[in-house]
């Protein structure tokens, strides 16, 4: 089904090809309906899924994991598997910046 307008704020649809990036990654350009008004961009299906088999080639894929927390002394420990890891090129001793967005979330700040 074709969009004319947007449906985040009813501004014109425009078709184009745009970058897509994936944590952090640029997987290339891919065609797109795009507000041009708020940028909103809209994939179609068979777009989506080309993008997932990049991404899947690239390693990018699954990379979210789920994390035991251990006790290391009077703190706690979440080990963070070797594919992130990589992906950040974090390193022993390296220092991250840790702040809690809620109850919920927790998140790891490379500097
Ligand atoms: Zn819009």
């Amino acid at each position: 089904m074709e969009r004319k307008t947007c449906e985040e704020c009813a501004g014109k649809i425009v078709k184009k090809k745009v970058d897509y990036h994936f944590l952090g990654e640029n997987l290339g350009k891919f065609p797109a309906e795009v507000c041009t008004q708020c940028s909103e961009q809209v994939f179609e299906e068979d777009v989506t899924k080309k993008i997932a088999a990049i991404s899947k080639q690239k390693g990018l894929w699954g990379l979210n994991d789920r994390a035991r927390v251990n006790q290391i002394g009077g703190s706690v420990g979440i080990t963070i598997n070797k594919k992130i890891a990589q992906f950040l090129s974090l390193k022993k001793g390296e220092e991250v910046i840790l702040y809690h967005e809620n109850k919920k979330r927790l998140i790891i700040q490379i500097p």
